[in-house]
């Protein structure tokens, strides 16, 4: 085992002092530092990157190449001189919960199924496993108890690098195959697997393990995971919107989604009647206008596009015009419009209209809607003028 990482020796060391044996500039601007020691952890492992200050600079990411460990700092650091670095230690113990967490229902899902994690992400927001096989919301649920029983018991993890000979005789889980010396981090009673990340030292410690969602990926299953305090975190939060919910419905917290199923009704009925009544009214305002060979221009307040195509339609069905335009100002101070005619093809219409009114939209030969960004006069000049200019069909 490397002697110069300091996370693996003493995965709870929040700050330290190394020399600073090299500094080089990268080609974002920052700078990359490496240090005879170190505390922090480098990517890897599906386990992001710490972060924190060194010898006063911020640490942006770290990372391993060609088995040196590069701190990517936004100031240069001098070569040969000594440099505190400190953790930042929330952000580093949300990782280990979140790592130790995977690791045990990652083992309970191989155990019991036999099925392999095969992704990994650690995200701040979110952790997801991907796995190769399917599961039931059953299942979840009673793995969910499993490990958290894991947690409640809080045992003790061992990670150590066994021989050649003791690792071929250990049933493992790998993601690949490994060469070299092998760090091995068990779980007792939950998991063996082959890991390079920072884990607790006892389960306990993980908090709270919580499957938050599944959703089918890749002919398996990705599950979204949060542990520890940010599991908390995350139910702080839910549990405020869903208090912020039920005053807003006057609802107690566990009759909400009937709540919202009943307003969601409610409003299902009102917009079917609503619906009934615009029809009767355009039926009484269709009366109005004669019978006519005329182009019929029509200003109405307030509709909605599947109102305004409603609205022409019967105008143009009803024989009240050749050509039936209605148009509505939106809130944007611009206008709605549906043309309609059985006669002639309202694409080509709507085409030159678009044009001279700034206009988008289109639609069918029976159909066009959009919207012109005009005033009401130039709309109807546009409108009479193009209306005889139209291509019939
Ligand atoms: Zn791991």
């Amino acid at each position: 085992m490397d002697q110069n990482r300091l996370y693996y020796q003493y995965p709870y060391i929040k700050k330290f002092t190394g020399t600073v044996t090299s500094c080089r500039e990268s080609k974002k601007g920052t700078w990359l530092v490496r240090l005879s020691q170190t505390a922090f952890y480098p990517e890897g492992g599906g386990q992001p990157s710490d972060r924190g200050t060194l010898g006063g600079a911020r640490v942006l990411s770290v990372h391993e190449r060609e088995g040196e460990i590069d701190h990517e700092v936004d100031q240069p650091l001098a070569p040969g001189t000594e440099a505190e670095g400190i953790l930042d230690w929330q952000y580093r113990m949300d990782n280990m919960q979140q790592h130790t967490g995977e690791h045990i229902l990652s083992g309970l899902i191989h155990r019991r199924f036999g099925y392999d994690n095969v992704g990994f992400h650690m995200g701040s927001e979110e952790v997801t496993i991907d796995f190769n096989g399917l599961l039931s919301q059953e299942d979840l649920d009673q793995l969910e108890n499993e490990a958290n029983a894991l947690v409640y018991a809080d045992t003790k993890l061992r990670i150590w690098y066994p021989g050649r000979e003791e690792l071929a005789a250990l049933d493992y889980r790998s993601k690949k195959e490994l060469t070299g010396l092998v760090r091995i981090v068990e779980i007792p009673g939950g998991d063996i697997c082959a890991c390079c990340g920072t884990h607790v030292e006892r389960t306990g410690e993980v908090g709270i393990i919580k499957i938050r969602g599944m959703i089918h990926y890749k002919g398996g299953v990705r599950l979204s995971i949060l542990c520890g305090r940010r599991a908390l975190e995350d139910y702080r939060q839910r549990l405020n919107d869903a208090t912020e919910i039920s005053v807003l419905l006057s609802a107690k917290l566990g009759k909400v989604p009937e709540a919202v199923r009943k307003l969601k009704e409610e409003s299902q009925r009102q917009a079917a009647a609503i619906s009934g009544l615009y029809r009767q009214l355009f039926a009484l305002k269709a009366e109005t206008y004669p019978e006519s060979e005329e182009v019929l221009a029509v200003f109405e307040e307030g509709l909605s596009p599947v109102q305004l195509r409603q609205f022409a339609t019967l105008l143009y069905e009803e024989g009240k015009g050749s050509v039936a335009g209605v148009f509505s100002e939106d809130e944007n101070g611009a206008f709605q419009y549906a043309l309609g005619s059985s006669r002639f093809d309202m694409r080509g219409l709507s085409r030159g209209m678009n044009q001279r009114l700034n206009g988008r939209g289109g639609g069918s030969s029976l159909m066009a809607q959009g919207t012109f960004r005009a005033g009401r006069e130039e709309i109807e000049a546009a409108f009479f003028e193009e209306a005889r200019r139209y291509p019939n069909k």
